[in-house]
Order: structure tokens, then sequence, then C-alpha cells
């Protein structure tokens, strides 16, 4: 028996779980470390540091509504009725500081989010006045009738009521969604440390690949699986650096190689089944250690793991997908996906899940996990699962018509129509669970 017939056994023998291949992988990354962003640009990165507020929020009493500052204690009684009649002194509007001082019988014009006047205690709105009536087309009045007494307070949001000094606004390890955002603008920074983006190097391997754009040739097919990934490595928050396609030779896979060695994360597609080992194998055992292993899992078995050395001494995660259209999504959205956001300092590493009532049966030949393409709806309260039909995994739009994984574990024959299933969900913004 040859040497590499020897390896092809051993390594075809050996049969990681899913869970078993993830921790292998995600053993050998780090999150990254901190960098500082402009605010917008850090949607969806993790937070490095505490966010502290240096001011209270809002800085000042201020008005929740348009209306009149007063002292609640003037217009005690006050009704429609017999209205309690005091003697404007001035106005204040939002952004402005009060030039006056709210006392006994008078009040000041104030419209939302203007700081509220000294000696004020309560805003009454508009409505609750006789304003309307009195304004002539002449425009300001020297007297408003108040139609309902007011409580100490009422309509004034105190200072710092959101945010105060010194308080503790945003954890370390926080999530940038939209909110988070908003609270740290408000806070007054329009920079942020965060826990890096990293680079992800996408390379495909194949004679037979085309880049979209170029006119067809006969015999050709074009390069999908750079896209989806890239498209895919974007939507987690990576930065893809597109490396192109490898040809099946050792100078070509070299030259590419080094190219993605810059990179934080190397995923490559095609060349781990059996059949190519021998050539891959050898290109990377030239720039590191790499294992073929067999997942338990349907589509993508055949998953390629290894750490390549750049020439700086940095150590290069390598995920190699199986090259198969759907076989490269499912592996990625498994393993890439987690691997990109451990990187990110993300919590939840797995993909958001939850139970599904199967329409139709998914058979599972092999013992092993099947991840069958999925429509998931609800329907009553109640999640649906419908398979997306030919679960081939050369079937690249059974995958875009699906919305989710529909789980069979690796032990069950068959999951039934009627059965509760697992199902991950593709499109669900990735903090929701
Ligand atoms: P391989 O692992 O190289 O045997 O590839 C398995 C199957 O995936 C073959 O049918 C390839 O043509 C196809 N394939 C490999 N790479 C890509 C790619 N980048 N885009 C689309 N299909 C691919
Ligand atoms: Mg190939």
């Amino acid at each position: 028996m040859t040497q590499h017939g020897h390896s092809h056994r051993h390594y075809g023998e050996s049969m990681l779980s899913v869970e078993e291949a993830l921790e292998r992988i995600l053993d050998s990354l780090h999150v990254l470390e901190p960098e500082e962003r402009p605010l917008l640009e850090a949607l969806g990165q993790v937070l490095a540091e505490d966010a502290v507020s240096e001011y209270d929020i809002p800085p000042l009493d201020n008005s929740a509504m348009d209306g009149y500052a007063v002292r609640a204690v003037d217009v005690i009684g006050a009704s429609t009725d017999s209205p309690v009649t005091l003697e404007v002194v001035g106005s204040v509007a939002a952004g402005e500081l009060p030039r006056d001082k709210v006392t006994t019988g008078t009040a000041v014009r104030i419209m939302t989010g203007a700081p509220v006047p000294e000696g004020a205690d309560a805003v009454v709105p508009f409505e609750d006045t006789d304003e309307l009536e009195r304004r002539g087309p002449s425009g300001d009045l020297n007297e408003i009738g108040i139609r309902y007494e007011v409580k100490q307070g009422a309509d004034v949001r105190p200072a710092g009521q959101d945010v105060k000094k010194g308080e503790l606004v945003l954890a370390k390890g926080t999530v940038l969604r939209p909110s988070e955002i908003g609270v740290l603008a408000s806070l007054g920074s329009d920079k942020v440390k965060v826990i890096r983006r990293p680079v992800v190097a996408i390379l495909a391997t194949g004679n037979e690949l085309m880049e979209p754009g170029e006119e067809y040739e006969p015999g050709k097919i074009y390069n999908s699986n750079n896209f989806t990934i890239a498209a895919g490595v974007l939507r987690y928050g990576g930065v893809p650096k597109l490396l192109g396609v490898a040809r099946d030779n050792l100078e070509s896979m070299n030259s590419k190689l080094r190219e993605g060695l810059d990179s934080d994360i190397l995923i490559t597609s095609a060349g781990v089944s059996k059949g190519d080992y021998d050539m891959v194998k050898d290109v990377l055992a030239q720039h590191g250690k790499i294992d073929f292993w067999s997942v338990r899992m349907r589509p993508a078995k055949p998953l390629a793991f290894g750490v390549l050395n750049a020439p700086n001494g940095k150590k290069v995660p390598h995920i190699g997908l199986p090259g198969n259209p759907v076989s490269a999504v499912v592996a990625f959205e498994q393993f890439g996906r987690a691997a990109i956001r451990k990187m990110m300092g993300k919590p939840n590493l797995g993909m958001p899940t939850v139970e599904a009532i199967l329409d139709e049966p998914i058979h599972n030949t092999d013992n092993r996990r099947v991840f069958a393409r999925a429509v998931v709806t609800k329907l009553r309260g109640e999640y649906h699962a419908k398979l997306t039909g030919d679960q081939g995994s050369n079937l690249l739009t059974s995958m875009a018509r699906a919305n989710a994984f529909a789980i069979c574990p690796e032990d069950v024959p068959r999951k039934d129509a009627g059965e509760v299933v697992v199902v991950q969900m593709l499109d669900w913004p990735e903090e929701v669970f």
C-alpha cells in the first residue's frame, strides 16, 4: 500500500461530530484585538471597553411637552370653567437657556426639550390652556389661562433621568446594535473602541472555474462559492478578501495561498474530497499543518482544517470547505460563521434556532446529521418547515429558496411529517436570540 493510500484510509475513518469539528476549529482561534472606529462603522462589532457617561442625560430638567412652565401651587383649582390666569413673562425653545424666571403668578412659554426655567416646577401643555382662543393674528400673549391643575414635576423630565454622570451605560462585550450606536452618540462620542473585524481571505480551487463577468467558455462553470462565502463573511461582520481561483496545480495553489497569509483566517472551497487530498495536502503541508476530516453531517461531510504559518510568524487558521455549492454554504454557516463571531468577541456562536413542525419527512440514510434546506413559516403561532425539494448538494438555487436548515439528528433514521425538529434560521438578525 502506498503512503497516500494509507492516509486516505486513515482520514476517511476518523468521523467527527459537528460539535467536535466546531470545537477543534474554535480552540485554535482568538478574539481579535480592539481598534477605534467611527461610531457608525462599528455597527455589529463588540464594545472593547465600558462606556461610562461624563454627563447627566438629559443634562438639565426639561419640558416633555409644548406648553407653559408654571409653579404647580399657582394653578391649584384651575378648571375649564374657572381658569387661573398667569402673566407670560417670556419663552424658551429647545437648545436655549431660559432668560426668565417663573415667580408667583407668572408662566414662561416652553417648547419640548427646552430647559425648565428657575422657579417653575411643572409644565401645562398647550391643550390645557386657552392659548388658541387668546392668540390673535398679532402674535405675542401677555397672559395665559390655565384650565387644569398639575402636580409638581408634571411633564418635566428631570436631569439625569436616562443616564447619570459617571454611570456605566454599556458594558464591555456588548454587541453594538442601532440602539447602542445611538446611546454612544448620546454620550457625545463619535468614535468607539471595539473588537476588530477579521479579514477573511477567500479562495476557490478548480480548473473548471471561471469568474463571473468573464465570457462563458464551454465546459466551465462560474465560481459561485467565493461569492456566497464573501457575502456570508460580510453578513457576519468580517472583511472579505477575495483571492479568486487557484488552479489544480502546485504553483497556482502556492501563490494564491501566500496571498492569503496576511489575513486573520483563510477559507477555501473544494479540493477536500478524497480524490483531491494529495495535491492540496502537499501544498498545505508546506505552509503549516492541516487535517482532513469527515464530519458526521449531510451535506458537507469532507472538511479540512489547519493552521498556516505566515512569513511574519503569525498563525493563520484555514477552513477548507467542500466544493459543492450547497455543502460550502452549510459548512460555512456551521463553522465559518462561528469562527468569525468568535474572533469578533461575540456571544452565541451557534445559529439562532427554533422548533418547527415538519410538513414532510426528512430521511437520514447513513447516520449523519442532516441539514435539510427548508422554508419555515409561522402558522397560527407555530413554526412549520417545508423542504425546498431535491436536496442535491450541487443545487444552489434550492439554497436560495430556503430560509432555514431543518435538522434530523445523526442517530435518527427518519423524521416524519408532523414531528417537531430543530431548525436553524438563516435570516434572523444575529442578535435575536
Ligand atoms: P471538488 O471538491 O473540487 O471535487 O468540487 C466538488 C464540486 O463542487 C464540483 O462539481 C465542482 O465543480 C464544484 N465547485 C467547486 N468549486 C466551486 C466554486 N467555487 N463554485 C461553484 N462550484 C464549485
Ligand atoms: Mg475541484
